[in-house]
């Protein structure tokens, strides 16, 4: 059976999919969204783990141009720095993030995100959602699709425009790697991932500092922990595969246990139940997906984590999958009826910048695990503070321009960071405090070395 021609398909209602519905249905495409899944505002609310994201402001911005922020605001923990949990300390140290006020990074669920974008793009005119469809292949030269749906029946889908936001294991990507028409390879991480949850005190409060990204960095690996609205905390454990210490040691309750109280007693007293949720809860992989071309045809094209999985350390997958589909949006609008050019401008303006925060979110699993503990880091960020604020239109710390500063792409924040670094890294050379700096060299460098920024726009 073939169904009726929509103008376009989104594949995946997760996070870009759903957001990306939205912002096309506004534009009058009446897109089909297929969904693998069954509708997960079904499901009982809180029945799963509660696992979160850290928002940041580019994927507020996307939310903002969508006319969507107002709705995902009550749903966000903000969190204004990092709080670093050394050997017994159970109360941590705080590194503020930025400088501004503004300048936070919000917890938010995934679930209660999810389920607040499918309301928008159902409220929307024009978007028709499909749970329980999954896409198992797209002709390229013709952009049908084949669906599968709950009972195993297939049928071809007919579309004039195909949407791939179906993930890190993109099933259309891999239609079209199967066809020889893109490129794709999958860096594994040696390092795994496990989710624990941590529960609220007796009289119902968050256990820890509800307004922090709490990590406690032990050199090889690490664990951290972000905050959610019903006073839990989501924590994540990032450690090697087979390595020692590694997950492949930690297969009973008594190594779990072990394990726990001798890295991070304070958590391991804090989760009455850790060892069976560490025994129950999956494990799951972490890489980088390095893809080309990411459309193909004019007609289809990869969005999100289906074109550019990256390792979660910076917080910014899904912030640079939001920006996507604003950029996606833009180019549609700009280009008219030409969608082929919309497609390659598309792929010609984020293909540089995902590759830019790939790299810099693997960089940042070397900070968070082991940097923010050496002494030479923090002198590095208080000068970098400084310099900001004595050249704020010139001199911004990558983390600020990766985390708050839409209007500066990520490729640049990578080659302006680079720059930077060096900078810092020579101005710290012989100091132990910022006091020990030559704040006059250091200035004529900045002013030598950084042009000016253009202006931010002020804060919403
Ligand atoms: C441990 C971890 C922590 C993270 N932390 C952060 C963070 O703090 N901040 C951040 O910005 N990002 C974070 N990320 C990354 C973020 O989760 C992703 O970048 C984001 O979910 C990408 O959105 P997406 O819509 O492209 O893909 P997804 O959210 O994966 O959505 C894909 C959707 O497609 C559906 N689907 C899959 N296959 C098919 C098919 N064949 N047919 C139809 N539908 C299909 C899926 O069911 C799903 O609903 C983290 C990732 C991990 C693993």
């Amino acid at each position: 059976m073939a169904g009726a021609a929509p103008r376009l398909v989104i594949a995946g209602a997760g996070l870009a999919g759903s957001l990306l519905a939205v912002l096309c249905a506004r534009r009058g495409l009446a897109p089909l969204v297929v969904e693998a899944r069954p509708d997960p505002r079904r499901a009982q609310p809180g029945g799963g783990r509660s696992i979160n994201l850290a928002l940041a402001a580019r994927g507020l911005a996307a939310l903002e141009y969508a006319g969507l922020r107002e709705r995902i605001e009550p749903l966000l923990v903000p969190m204004s720095g990092r709080r670093v949990h050394e050997p017994g300390d159970a109360t941590g140290r705080f590194m503020r993030y930025g400088q501004r006020p503004d300048e936070v990074i919000h917890s938010v669920s995934r679930d209660a995100l999810n389920r607040a974008l499918l309301d928008a793009a159902e409220a929307t005119p024009g978007v028709k959602l499909r749970f329980a469809t999954r896409c198992t292949d797209v002709a390229p030269a013709d952009g049908t699709l084949i669906l599968e749906d709950g009972d195993g029946h297939r049928h071809a889908q007919p579309a004039t425009l195909v949407i791939a936001c179906d993930g890190a294991g993109s099933a259309v990507r891999q239609a079209l790697q199967a066809r020889g028409l893109l490129d794709a390879r999958e860096d594994w991480l040696a390092h795994d991932y496990k989710e624990l949850a941590l529960p609220p005190a007796p009289d119902g409060s968050h256990q820890l500092d509800p307004n922090a990204l709490h990590i406690w960095p032990r050199g090889g690996f690490m664990l951290i922990a972000l905050p959610n609205t019903d006073a839990t905390f989501t924590c994540t454990l990032f450690l090697a595969r087979d390595a020692a210490p590694g997950f492949a040691q930690l297969r009973d309750a008594a190594s779990v246990d072990a394990f726990f109280a001798r890295e991070f007693a304070d958590v391991h007293a804090r989760i009455p139940d850790l060892a069976a949720q560490f025994l129950a809860n999956p494990q799951g992989r972490l890489g980088t997906l390095y893809c080309r071309p990411w459309v193909h045809g004019g007609r289809v094209a990869l969005l999100g984590d289906a074109a550019h999985a990256i390792v979660p350390f910076h917080g910014q997958g899904m912030n640079c999958a939001f920006e996507d589909c604003v950029a996606l949006d833009r180019l549609l609008g700009a280009h008219g009826d030409d969608t082929a050019a919309a497609l390659a401008a598309y792929e010609a303006e984020r293909k540089p910048n995902a590759d830019a925060i790939a790299r810099m979110a693997l960089e940042n699993y070397v900070e968070m695990r082991d940097g923010v503990r050496d002494p030479r880091f923090e002198l590095q960020r208080e000068l970098a503070f400084e310099l900001e604020r004595r050249h704020p239109a010139r001199f911004v710390p990558r983390y600020s321009m990766v985390m708050f500063r839409p209007d500066i792409p990520y490729a640049t924040a990578l080659e302006r960071g680079e720059r930077q670094q060096e900078l810092l890294a020579e101005f710290t050379g012989d100091a132990q405090t910022l006091a020990d700096v030559d704040h006059a060299r250091a200035d004529a460098a900045v002013r030598a070395r950084l042009t000016p920024l253009a202006k931010p726009p002020p804060a919403p």
